[in-house]
C-alpha cells in the first residue's frame, strides 16, 4: 500500500513506514488519495457478511503487498460484532461499541495493535505508543495494546475531563501501559504529543509512535465498517445508492474513514458530521472560514475538539470548500438537544443510546427535514460510537434510568486507579519519556 502526505502529494510511504512514523516528516498526516478504487471488489462483496470477513477481504486488497497473512491479521483483531439495528423509518444505527473498552476506536485500536505487534516481531525492534485522550482513544489503545511485549504505552488525558468509568479504563491495566493525567485540557495533551513528534532529537532516544487518530493503521480499519454498515443495509433491501452515513464528530477521524471508504468506491449519497457546540467543521461547511478556537466541555466530551487533526486530510482529499460541503453537512447539537434525544430515543424505542451517538442521531433525523441535494439520500446509518454505560450519569439525567453494564465494564469501579500527575510543559513529557524509555 502506498500512502502520501497532506503536505507534500509526491512523499510516498508504504502502510508499515506510516504506521511508525505517525506524522510525516513535512508535519502532514497520510491518507490514501485517490490512488484506490475497489468500487468492482466492493460491488462483490456479501451483503451480510460479519464484520470480520469484509474487513479480510479489504485487508488483503490494501495490505496483502506488505503482510503475508493481511487477511488473518484483519480477522484476528477484529473479533466483536457490529450490528447494524433499525432505529425508526429512515434511519438505522451501527452498533460499533461491542468491542473489548465498550467505544468504536476499538476497532481501530485493535487492527493498530496487531499491525505493529507483527510488524516489530518481524524485525526485533520495540516502540513506545504515546497518545492523546479525550477519553475513549486511551481505553481503546490501553486494551488493545495491553501486554503486548514489544510495545510500551503512555496515555495522556485531561485531568478531571474524562467521566469516572472512562479514568478507570486508563489507569487500572498496569504492566506496559502508563497514564500521565494532564491538570490542562484535552487540546494540551493533543500539543504535547504533536510536539512530542516533531522534537527529533527525542525521537533519536525514544522510538515514539503514535496511535491516536492521526495514524492511519487506526485510520484504515475504520474504513471497513463503512463498508460492512453498507453491506448489511443492502441485506436488508436498501437501495445501495440510497446510503447516507451520520457520524458524531470531534478530531474527525471517523468520517475521515468514511471518505476514504466512499474515495475506495463506495457508494455513499451523502455524509452528516454531527458535532456538539465545538462546531468548527460545520461551521466551515455552511461557508465560513476555518477557526480553530479553543474546546468547550460538553455531555458529549469526547467530542471537545476546538482544533480537529483530520480536517488537514478532509481539506487534502476535496482540495476545495465547496467540494467538502458537497458531500459532507454538519448538524451542532446543544447539550439540552442531546439529552432530549436520549429520552426521546428511550422513550418512544426502548433504546438506551449515549450523548455522542445521540448527537448522531438528532442529526440524522435533523437533515431528514433539510431539503437536499439529491433525492437518493433516503436511508442514513447513524454510528454509534460508545456503549451508553460508558456515560450512566448522563443518560440517568436524560431519562432518570441507568442502562445495563456490558460484562467489559462490570467490576472497573472498584480497580485502584494509578496515574502520574503531569504538567502540560512538553519539556515535562520529554524528560519524563527519556527518563523511562530511553
Ligand atoms: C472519539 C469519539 C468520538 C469522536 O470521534 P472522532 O474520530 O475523534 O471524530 C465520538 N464519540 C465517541 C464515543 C468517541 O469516543
Amino acid at each position: 500500500m502506498r500512502l502520501l502526505s497532506t503536505r507534500n502529494p509526491n512523499h510516498l510511504v508504504t502502510f508499515k513506514e506510516a504506521l511508525f512514523a505517525g506524522l510525516a516528516p513535512d508535519g502532514g498526516l497520510y491518507h490514501t488519495a485517490d490512488s484506490y478504487d475497489f468500487s468492482e471488489q466492493i460491488r462483490a462483496l456479501t451483503p451480510g457478511a460479519p464484520f470480520a470477513q469484509t474487513a479480510a477481504g479489504l485487508s488483503e486488497w490494501l495490505l496483502g503487498d506488505e503482510y503475508a497473512d493481511a487477511g488473518a491479521l484483519a480477522h484476528d483483531a477484529l473479533t466483536f460484532s457490529i450490528p447494524l439495528v433499525e432505529l425508526e423509518p429512515g434511519i438505522s444505527i451501527l452498533e460499533l461499541f461491542h468491542g473489548p473498552s465498550c467505544a468504536f476506536k476499538d476497532v481501530g485500536a485493535s487492527f493498530l495493535a496487531a499491525a505493529m505487534d507483527r510488524a516489530l516481531s518481524e524485525s526485533g525492534r520495540r516502540a513506545v505508543v504515546l497518545v492523546a485522550t479525550s477519553g475513549d482513544t486511551g481505553s481503546a489503545v490501553a486494551r488493545a495494546f495491553h501486554g503486548r511485549e514489544q510495545i510500551d504505552v503512555v496515555i495522556l488525558y485531561p485531568s478531571g475531563r474524562v467521566s469516572d468509568l472512562q479514568e478507570k479504563q486508563l489507569t487500572t491495566l498496569g504492566g506496559n501501559v502508563v497514564a500521565l493525567e494532564i491538570t490542562g485540557s484535552f487540546d494540551d495533551c493533543q500539543r504535547l504529543v504533536k510536539a512530542a513528534f516533531v522534537d527529533q532529537q527525542l525521537r533519536s532516544r525514544v522510538p515514539i509512535t503514535s496511535a491516536n487518530s492521526i495514524n492511519v493503521g487506526r485510520l484504515i480499519p475504520q474504513a471497513f465498517y463503512y463498508v460492512h454498515g453498507h453491506l448489511s443495509a443492502r441485506a436488508r433491501g436498501a437501495d445501495p445508492a440510497s446510503i447516507m452515513f451520520a457520524v458524531p464528530s470531534g478530531n474527525f477521524g471517523n468520517l475521515t474513514a468514511a471518505v476514504l471508504a466512499w474515495s475506495w468506491g463506495l457508494p455513499v449519497a451523502h455524509l452528516i458530521a454531527a458535532t456538539n457546540i465545538n462546531d468548527v467543521v460545520p461551521a466551515y461547511l455552511s461557508g465560513g472560514p476555518f477557526q480553530p478556537r479553543a474546546s468547550v466541555p460538553t455531555v458529549a466530551n469526547a467530542m471537545d475538539v476546538g482544533n480537529p487533526s483530520n480536517f488537514e486530510r478532509l481539506q487534502a482529499i476535496f482540495g476545495t470548500q465547496e467540494a467538502m460541503a458537497r458531500m459532507i453537512s454538519g448538524v451542532v447539537s446543544t447539550d439540552e438537544q442531546m439529552l432530549h434525544t436520549i429520552a426521546d430515543v428511550r422513550e418512544r424505542h426502548g433504546v438506551f443510546i449515549d450523548p455522542h451517538t445521540a448527537s448522531g442521531v438528532r442529526a440524522a433525523r435533523e437533515y431528514r427535514n433539510r431539503p437536499k441535494l439529491s433525492t437518493q439520500q433516503t436511508n442514513t446509518i447513524v454510528v454509534a460510537t460508545a456503549d451508553p454505560a460508558k456515560f450512566p450519569d448522563t443518560v440517568y439525567e436524560a431519562c432518570g434510568e441507568y442502562p445495563p453494564v456490558p460484562p467489559q465494564l462490570e467490576g472497573l469501579a472498584e480497580l485502584p486507579k494509578q496515574s502520574i500527575l503531569t504538567e502540560p510543559r512538553e519539556e515535562a513529557l520529554r524528560e519524563f519519556l527519556i527518563e523511562r524509555f530511553s
